[in-house]
């Protein structure tokens, strides 16, 4: 190592939409971020459309909002609809979707969703890779992230006070090291995390292909005796082949007489494939790392949980673990976290994981080609047909109801904060550009002025009436937008004070 090379604050494994939107929230709060890519350029195919789309669930979309980052997203503005074989619109438009069976925008009650507001962000939207990564690339080298691509995370060590990482010759010192490198994340491989979970069901296929006879496949999504296959555009095949994810694993080259091969077998017809131009393969297999932190290193996104791409929630899991991971670890490096913090994260982070896990092995129990996931299928499809089970459906999907378990001193605790209007054409969300935690006062009492300020640059204090309040009279909120403590009543500053210690250090008493 040079003599004169820094030390940064957090190294980060991987310029990933995880990594990059993490070091953003760590730069947001004063700390000096490295992220070593191994990518030369963040082109790909397959982070392009149809197969680089990403749906994004309601706490991405807060997420990316609550930044100021929402309305650079574009795609989505010419592309309102996710779903390919969706060409429905109105009440019978297809809005998402569980184990391919559809549920449909008319069948959804929103008005279940009490704490959605008028002037609440979207419950989902489509997104792609290449946009997202390009928008959150130009947001960190705003905020002096330094990006260095084609630099690998090749291994690390770690003392009591920091870790030395090596690409190839190269080395670099930071005090904490985030492995966000994706499903085989090579610091999570290294870093001696238990990486427990079940085994895959098959190999799932994305290739472009030219087809000579293409009337012989189906539009749209295909569930078949021996697999499923997805025509999202013409010569965009997607194919689950159910074979225990054994052509996956074998890291054999993927040629076209393969995919020809499969994709007979699975539609069940003679189509030939005249020429491959690109393919990737992918699995089921679920796996969640046993702890998210050992010492100096911690996991974030693909790197900490791997699972199905079906029900589309990896992208938004990891864009979660940065949301809640940025916040607590700048504070933990700027020495104002309070006891604990930093370990709230897993303890936040890894349940809202394992109900994602179960959510993705549930789909592929029912989409197996047997008599016995037929069956349950065709009851799931029958029960879609209701406003409940859409609505539950949806609420799952798009992470409407995600929420940490903070206590049940008040029912809105541990909840994402709505996106309240103030009468003035404030909203909130838009208020946490600067991710400070906020002391909320809809009743504008000077006392709890004074109070936010004993948090210095912590908590910021926001007053005003709001067109709707939901009956509230004052709330503190964490800077990643989650309520830490509310109250309907007149507020009980000792009350706040304990609750605010668990997030935030007091500087004046
Ligand atoms: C077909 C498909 C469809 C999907 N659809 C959806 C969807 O609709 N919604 C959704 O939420 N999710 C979806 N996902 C999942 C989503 O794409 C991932 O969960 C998400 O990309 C994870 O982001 P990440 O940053 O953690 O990892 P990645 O996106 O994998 O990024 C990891 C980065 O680390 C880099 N890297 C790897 N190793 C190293 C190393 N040793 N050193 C340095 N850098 C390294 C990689 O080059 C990469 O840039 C889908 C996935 C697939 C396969």
């Amino acid at each position: 190592m040079k003599r004169d090379q820094p030390i940064y604050d957090v190294i980060i494994s991987g310029a990933g939409p995880v990594g990059l939107f993490l070091a953003c929230e760590l730069a947001l709060a004063k700390s000096r971020v490295l992220i070593l890519e191994k990518s030369e350029n963040l082109q790909s195919p397959f982070k392009q459309l149809p197969f680089g789309v990403r749906g994004l669930s309601a706490s991405s979309i807060e997420a990316l909002y609550r930044r100021g980052l929402l309305d650079e997203l574009e795609i989505h503005k010419r592309l309102k609809n996710p779903h390919a074989n969706s060409v429905q619109q109105g009440p019978l438009r297809q809005v998402g979707h569980f184990a391919g069976i559809p549920f449909h925008e008319g069948n959804i009650d929103t008005s279940k969703w009490k704490h959605r507001l008028e002037s609440s962000t979207e419950t989902n939207l489509i997104s792609e890779m290449q946009e997202m990564e390009t928008i959150l690339t130009r947001r960190a080298e705003a905020l002096g992230v330094e990006i260095k691509r084609g630099l690998p995370l090749t291994s690390f060590q770690q003392t009591d006070e920091r870790v030395t990482v090596q690409s190839g010759d190269q080395t670099f010192q930071g005090q904490w090291l985030v492995g966000c490198d994706g499903a085989r994340s090579v610091v999570r491989k290294s870093g001696g995390f238990e990486f427990a979970g079940t085994e895959p069901e098959f190999t799932g296929y994305s290739t472009k292909v030219d087809i000579a006879d293409p009337e012989k496949l189906n539009p749209g999504r295909n569930l078949t005796e021996r697999g499923m296959y997805l025509q999202s555009q013409p010569g965009f095949i997607v194919i689950q082949d159910f074979d225990a994810g054994e052509f996956h694993s074998s890291e054999r080259t993927i040629t076209r007489e393969h995919v020809q091969e499969v994709l007979r077998r699975i539609s069940n017809t003679d189509v030939t494939i005249t020429a491959l131009h690109f393919a990737t393969t992918w699995t089921d297999r679920a796996r969640q790392a046993t702890s998210y932190r050992n010492g100096r290193v911690l996991l974030a996104g693909d790197a900490a949980h791997i699972h199905s791409p079906l029900g589309g929630q990896g992208l938004n899991l990891g864009l979660g673990d940065a949301m809640n991971l940025g916040w607590k670890l700048a504070a933990t490096i700027h020495k104002k976290a309070p006891e604990g913090l930093l370990d709230s994260y897993y303890t936040e982070r890894h349940p809202i994981g394992a109900q994602v896990l179960d959510w993705s092995r549930a789909q592929v129990m029912i989409m197996k080609p047997n008599p016995q996931a037929r069956a349950l299928n065709s009851i799931i499809r029958d029960l879609m047909e209701t406003t409940d089970v859409s609505t539950y459906m949806a609420a799952r999907v798009w992470g409407i109801f995600t929420h940490y378990d903070l206590g049940d001193s008040h029912p809105l605790v541990g909840y994402s904060v709505p996106n309240f209007e103030f009468e003035d054409g404030r909203r909130i969300g838009e208020l946490m550009q600067y991710g400070q935690g906020i002391l909320l006062d809809f009743n504008t009492n000077s006392s709890l002025k004074t109070l936010a300020k004993e948090y210095g640059d912590q908590v910021k204090y926001v007053s005003g009436r709001a067109k709707e309040q939901l009956g509230l009279s004052t709330m503190l909120i964490r800077p990643d937008g989650i309520i830490a403590w509310a109250s309907d009543k007149e507020p009980d500053e000792q009350s706040i004070r304990q609750a605010a210690s668990i997030w935030f250090t007091q500087f004046i008493s």
